[in-house]
């Protein structure tokens, strides 16, 4: 679980990262004034309905850090630990990452506090329409733009965008993404996050020599982007040695077979290690291990793909994995950065290695807007494409100002942002009257 007594910094904590990168990079005063608030943040209560007929009133929020460079875009979470710190920090990942990408959007994230697995399928969508009916004046297609993150999916969105349509009197398949595809949804969707952080992994583990039969990768988190990364990954060659959700993980040193482990965990719920032949399914020798356990483990790539806060300074140091490529939003706090550093350790960041969900999400409201839908091969190639040329030019600010790959990401964005913000005006303009 994200550490607890961490999260009331989880924003300062993100700023940080901003301080570091701004060391590198020559923009105005004005524009690192901006960025170090977020423009709004809305709190909202939703009334449901229960099934037994109880009115329950949950908590949600939905923040927009920045839209300079275009609509707010962001997901949103379903979660017990949601706090309004959490999502203002998600949305300011999201400002740096669409920023990073070059998209057209700013950055932007909501959230409500809810465990959704204690709701029945009914209870869930009047929670997912009245969220809407509390922030519709807040979002739109080109103000606010939702997708889906933990524990919402292609369902929650579809009614999401129902719901905002509704109110609106019109079609407005636009103002969510992440949607199912009879609704509107994009090909390569549910998988973009995982694709986009295949094509990072596979652009720079070349770079250090290593091959994918001789490389051991552990992912934490079996959920949407974690076991899609897991299985992308087993198909290519890695061995994929660990995987985990929130009950804990399973090791097995030869590898695992990941579409038998998925297989398994749909049908059961449980994770276990297991080799299935058409339906029928044996359990093959494994170890139960703990998340930490998995964290710790000396495999040469750690894929964190749960959530944030995993890596603190309490267990970085246990850290053995060579290379981390951070799937989930925030899973190592700047602490841990500074002593994962010390150990030679690579970590490729959240902003660069995850941002094709919001890549193909941007495609989507692209497709919503014009009416011209792609083949799932356009989408790849195009995500493909995307991600391989920001993942090189970060890579080569990197190299180039000797400094590490998550520094230079924030660099690369910020320099895209303080373009766009001092294009507004600056306090030169107003003083010398240029
Ligand atoms: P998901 O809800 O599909 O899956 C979350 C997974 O994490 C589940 O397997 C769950 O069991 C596991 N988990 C929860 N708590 C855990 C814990 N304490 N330890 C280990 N595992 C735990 O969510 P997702 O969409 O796969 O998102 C995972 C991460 O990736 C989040 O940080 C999210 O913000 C980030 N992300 C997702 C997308 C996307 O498109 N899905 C895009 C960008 C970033």
């Amino acid at each position: 679980m994200p550490d607890k007594s961490n999260r009331a910094s989880l924003l300062a904590d993100a700023s940080k990262r901003l301080e570091e990168a701004l060391k590198h990079v020559t923009i105005s005063e004005d524009a690192i004034a901006r960025l170090q608030h977020p423009k709004t943040s809305l709190s909202v209560s939703i009334p449901v309905r229960m099934d037994d007929g109880k009115l329950k009133v949950f908590s949600g929020y939905r923040v927009r850090y920045d839209d300079t460079r275009g609509a707010g875009k962001g997901g949103v979470r379903y979660h017990p630990h949601v706090t309004l710190d959490e999502v203002q920090s998600l949305a300011f990942w999201m400002t740096f990452k669409c920023a990073l990408l070059d998209l057209p959007f700013g950055g932007a994230k909501g959230g409500i506090i809810v465990n959704p697995k204690e709701l029945s399928k009914a209870e869930l969508e009047r929670l997912s329409r009245g969220y809407i009916d509390a922030i519709a004046d807040a979002v739109g297609i080109d103000i606010d733009i939702l997708a889906p993150d933990v524990y919402t999916n292609a369902t929650i969105m579809g009614w999401m965008m129902d719901q905002y349509s509704t109110i609106r009197r019109q079609l407005c398949r636009g103002v969510v993404t992440g949607k199912p595809l009879a609704l509107g949804g994009s090909q390569g969707r549910d998988t973009a996050t995982a694709m986009g952080a295949f094509t990072v992994i596979q652009t720079m583990l070349p770079k250090f020599k290593l091959i994918p039969s001789e490389t051991t990768v552990a992912v934490q988190g079996f959920g949407n982007a974690g076991a899609t990364i897991a299985d992308l990954l087993a198909e290519a060659g890695y061995k994929v040695v660990a995987v985990s959700d929130s009950q804990g993980g399973i090791y097995a040193p030869q590898g695992l077979d990941i579409t038998s482990v998925k297989k398994h965990k749909n049908q059961s719920r449980e994770m276990k290690a297991v080799y299935c032949h058409d339906s029928v399914c044996s359990i093959v020798e494994h170890q139960v291990i703990s998340n930490q356990e998995l964290l710790a483990l000396d495999v040469d790539v750690l894929i964190p793909a749960a959530l944030e806060n995993q890596i603190t300074a309490s267990n970085a140091a246990d850290i053995k994995a060579k290379y981390i490529f951070e799937v989930a939003n925030g899973p190592i706090n700047s602490d841990a950065d500074k002593i994962l550093a010390a150990k030679g350790i690579y970590v490729f960041p959240d902003i660069l290695v995850n941002a094709g969900g919001v890549t193909v999400s941007y495609f989507e409201w692209v497709q919503n807007r014009s009416g011209w839908y792609w083949t799932l091969a356009e989408v790849n190639q195009r995500l493909q494409d995307k991600m391989l040329i920001e993942a090189e030019k970060t890579w080569s600010i990197s190299q180039d100002l000797t400094i590490d790959i998550r520094t230079a990401a924030y660099v690369h964005a910020l320099n895209r942002l303080g373009t766009a913000l001092d294009a507004k005006g600056t306090k030169s303009y107003f003083t010398s009257g240029v």
